[in-house]
């Protein structure tokens, strides 16, 4: 069998090397740094000596590829899954969000919807309306089916069409988007901003329209198991530790850690001859994924393909914080808390969720701020300050409780940007060298930067290598199936 050389042990590099290993490639996965999971891994406090997680990572039940990968690798048991969602708006009062687990999509949302009560009747009428038009504007830029009745209600003739087709795809961002349904500010500012930037992690005005459209559609309307979240119960450390290692090992697959690649060099013929290790050493291998992060991607490439690939450089990076807290008691017994119109958006309370914390001393809550570029002018101490004033202001405890420990942590290149325009500087996993292919959740996936995009690149990856070997197989997974009422009602296809 042939040898594959994957660089980067991030989640896509993990799912090409997996798949691969899985069909009897001999794989050898090379990360530069001492961990697996990149941009999904723990990292050692300098000041307790202890693992903490970059970020708390969670998945919803549209990650299909994600979720197969998990169960695949047997840690899916890592994995609580939240049969509801609990929504705290500024006067304290939470709302729990729970789709019925009976009634088809999209019926499954009614109650749930009706359940927050931060929103008026009014509202919840303009959320439907707008969400209804969201699916139909998809559909035209997804499909290009537009009836008669589509072009009447976005006022448009036959003419225009092809015209703003082009732009929906390229230029039109959620925010207006919505603007265009008439939705309100507080509309706008307590539903549309909690879901969409802590799924994206930018602001409305930052966000395709296109990748917008698609967590309502595929996390929402689609399928009643879209919504659902699953959040690690042990640190992401152990998640993309030991087991995981195991199973990769079981099949011949090697991983080397501390193992930065350097350049990549090509044959005469054109191909990738070898791999430049930073300490010296030289891999061969009968085919090469590169699984980096977009930004370092060039770095790595021959010079023969710095031009086709020099549109990943305009990629702007988002920005996602977590800030990390020790408190002497429990603040709440919810698992988690969703925060509307907060500088908070969502606490994952740890001690609740990881098995290995029940029996510690202090309880430890992680809150994380996505798009979090308004933080920069807050010094560290001015951040907790804040977040302890939006977790007080929902739980009482907080203000009788001590704070042990406490800790800030900005990924400044967490995601890439989902601006309008971007999907055309995502390259596809084959390249022009055939036996080099990439991965990463930058590359072309129609998923934003989430673990499922890395997982579906990985995936993908694999397929392009197994077509270079003449190999016709299909390693990614289909999407959640679209429920009948659903398809009935908003003309929604499976994809
Ligand atoms: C703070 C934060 C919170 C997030 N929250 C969520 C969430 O809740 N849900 C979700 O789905 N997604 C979330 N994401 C996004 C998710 O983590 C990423 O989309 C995903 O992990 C990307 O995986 P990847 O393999 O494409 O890239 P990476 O994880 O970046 O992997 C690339 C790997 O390549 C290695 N590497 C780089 N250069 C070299 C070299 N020269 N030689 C060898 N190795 C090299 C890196 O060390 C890294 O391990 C979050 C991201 C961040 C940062």
């Amino acid at each position: 069998m042939a040898t594959v050389a994957v660089i980067g042990g991030g989640l896509a590099g993990l799912a090409a090397g997996c798949a691969l290993a899985d069909r009897g490639y001999r794989v050898t996965i090379l990360e530069s740094r001492p961990r697996l999971g990149g941009r999904a891994s723990s990292f050692e406090d300098r000041e307790s000596g202890e693992l903490i997680d970059n970020c708390q990572h969670v998945a919803m039940g549209c990650c299909t590829n994600y979720l197969h990968f998990c169960r695949v690798l047997g840690i899916d048991g890592f994995l609580e899954r939240q049969r509801e969602l609990h929504f705290v708006d500024r006067s304290g009062t939470i709302s729990r969000f729970r789709p019925s687990r009976w009634l088809p999509s999209p019926l499954h949302l009614a109650g749930p919807l009706v359940s927050l009560k931060y929103l008026t009747f009014q509202d919840k009428k303009s959320i439907s309306e707008a969400m209804r038009r969201l699916v139909a504007l998809s559909r035209t830029t997804r499909e290009h089916v537009v009836s008669e009745k589509f072009l009447q209600e976005f006022d448009i003739t036959e003419e225009d069409l092809d015209a703003k087709r082009a732009t929906w795809n390229d230029r039109l961002t959620f925010q207006e988007f919505l603007e265009s349904c008439g939705q309100s500010e507080h509309v706008i500012r307590t539903f549309w901003h909690v879901v969409l930037v802590s799924a994206l992690s930018e602001s409305l005005d930052n966000i395709s329209f296109k990748q917008g459209a698609q967590v309502f559609i595929d996390g929402f309307l689609r399928n009643r198991h879209g919504w659902e979240v699953h959040i690690p119960t042990v640190p992401l450390e152990e998640f993309y530790g030991e087991s995981l290692e195991r199973w990769f090992s079981d099949r011949g697959g090697i991983i080397q850690t501390n193992a930065g690649v350097e350049s990549l060099a090509l044959s005469e013929r054109g191909k990738i001859r070898s791999i430049q290790l930073r300490d010296g050493r030289e891999i061969e291998a009968d085919h090469v994924i590169v699984s980096v992060p977009w930004h370092r991607v060039l770095d790595l490439l021959p010079s023969e393909l710095q031009l086709k690939y020099q549109p990943l450089s305009e990629i702007p990076a988002a920005p996602i914080s977590s800030v990390h807290l020790w408190l002497d008691r429990e603040i709440t017994d919810l698992p988690h808390a969703v925060f509307v119109d907060h500088l908070s958006q969502w606490m994952f309370n740890r001690t609740r969720l990881d098995q290995h914390l029940k029996n510690k001393k202090s309880f430890y809550y992680q809150i994380v701020i996505s798009a979090s570029g308004n933080l920069k002018t807050m010094t560290q101490q001015e951040i907790i300050e804040r977040v302890l004033g939006d977790l007080r202001s929902v739980f009482p405890a907080v203000a009788e409780a001590e704070l042990l420990n406490s800790r800030v942590v900005t990924e400044h290149k967490a995601v890439f940007s989902p601006r309008p325009g971007i999907e055309s500087a995502r390259p596809s996993q084959s390249t022009p060298i055939e036996n080099l292919h990439l991965a990463g959740d930058w590359t072309e996936t129609g998923w934003p930067a989430t673990m499922e995009g890395a997982v579906r690149s990985g995936y993908l990856a694999a397929e392009s290598v197994l077509k270079q070997e003449g190999v016709d197989e299909t390693v990614l997974q289909p999407d959640l199936v679209t429920g009948k009422l659903v398809r009935w009602m908003y003309q929604l296809e499976t994809t």
